[in-house]
């Protein structure tokens, strides 16, 4: 099978009836692609390297998944609605078995969004998957990362540290059961970007970031952008089923640095708490009071009795780790 044929057979789909402002899609030089009246793009890239960012035992459906869920989850950050998106992939082989199942579960997600792929780039080479995504949010409604207040609540979507627990169950050094096992084997490959929550807190969330790196140094981008500090209750972060189980130490580790949660973490005044459970009832997605944003710099974590909490770590780095 050559590229043209493997681009034709895997990744074009109807083009007969193509999502809204998509006036071209795969075919040509360019895509040809409009935003509503109004609307502002917001886009955002994110690449996944084998070993790095995927285990090889993951199923080619849930990598697939796992691509656009990653970024999905950033136009998530920023209140975005997804439109758009471009795939540029490097395989070793053209593998129709993994070609078949990377793009189910990449097309699941994106009709699940009303995302329409539109173009990319297909060469041989190391796996490496390679995602732009287009959304739109009305001018000057994105939300950002430098958006928070002195004041503000602060808040977790769903749940953290599973994804991790999964990674260290890999890694040997947690045995978990085999139910468990599946749980944060899911939350790791599976993560589900918080889009409708992100849509809904547009206009009432002072700021908001995706978790991928870290609570703590994801919080820490934050903080950075807006000038301020915060204390937090460590031990009230919202942990996956499988790692409440566990350990309080692992729960701590998992919560505070586990990386690949792809929750939203977001401020907003305390005047809009009513406000924040409604978005939260709308899409359909479990929101946690955290704790609160302050002018004094500096992260300040507590344990359940309200002592301070010495927790020291730098989020995940690509070239220091
Ligand atoms: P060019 O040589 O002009 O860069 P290509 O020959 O690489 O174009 O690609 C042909 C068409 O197929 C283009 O419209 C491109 O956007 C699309 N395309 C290539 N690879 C992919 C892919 N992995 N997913 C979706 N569209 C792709
Ligand atoms: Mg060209």
């Amino acid at each position: 099978m050559g590229e043209f044929d493997l681009i034709k057979r895997f990744f074009t789909r109807d083009t007969r009836a193509p999502q809204p402002g998509v006036a071209l899609g795969i075919g040509d030089d360019c895509a040809v692609i409009g935003p509503t009246p109004g609307a502002q793009w917001l886009v955002s890239t994110d690449m996944l390297v084998e070993g790095r960012h995927f285990l090889s035992t993951v199923a080619p459906e849930r990598l697939g998944h796992k691509a656009l869920a990653v970024n999905l989850s950033d136009l998530a950050a920023c209140g975005a609605t997804p439109r758009a998106f471009t795939l540029a992939l490097a395989l070793p082989r053209a593998d129709e078995a993994f070609l078949d199942g990377f793009a189910r579960g990449l097309f699941a997600l994106a009709d699940a969004h009303g995302i329409a792929l539109v173009g990319g780039d297909t060469t041989a080479g190391p796996l490496n998957i390679c995602i732009t995504v287009m959304g739109e949010a009305p001018a000057g409604q994105a939300l950002l990362r430098s958006g928070a207040r002195a004041g503000d609540d602060l808040y977790v979507s769903g749940s953290l540290g599973d994804a991790r627990l999964a990674l260290e169950a890999f890694r040997g050094t947690v045995s978990l059961s085999a139910e468990d096992f599946e749980t944060a084997r899911r939350a790791m490959e599976c993560p589900q970007p918080r889009v409708a929550l992100g849509q809904a807190l547009r206009g009432l969330a002072h700021s908001a970031i995706d978790v991928s790196d870290g609570f703590v140094g994801d919080l820490g981008h934050v903080l950075a952008r807006s000038g301020l500090g915060a204390t937090v209750k460590a031990d009230a972060l919202p942990r996956g089923p499988a790692l409440a189980r566990q350990a309080l130490e692992l729960q701590r580790l998992c919560t505070l640095s586990g990386g690949d949660d792809y929750e939203l973490v977001f401020s907003a005044p305390p005047a809009a708490r009513a406000a924040v459970q409604a978005a939260s009832a709308a899409s359909a997605t479990p929101v946690t009071l955290v704790g609160r944003l302050e002018a004094e710099p500096g992260l300040r974590l507590l344990d359940a009795q309200g002592r301070a909490l010495d927790w020291r770590v730098a989020a995940f780095d690509h070239f220091k780790s």
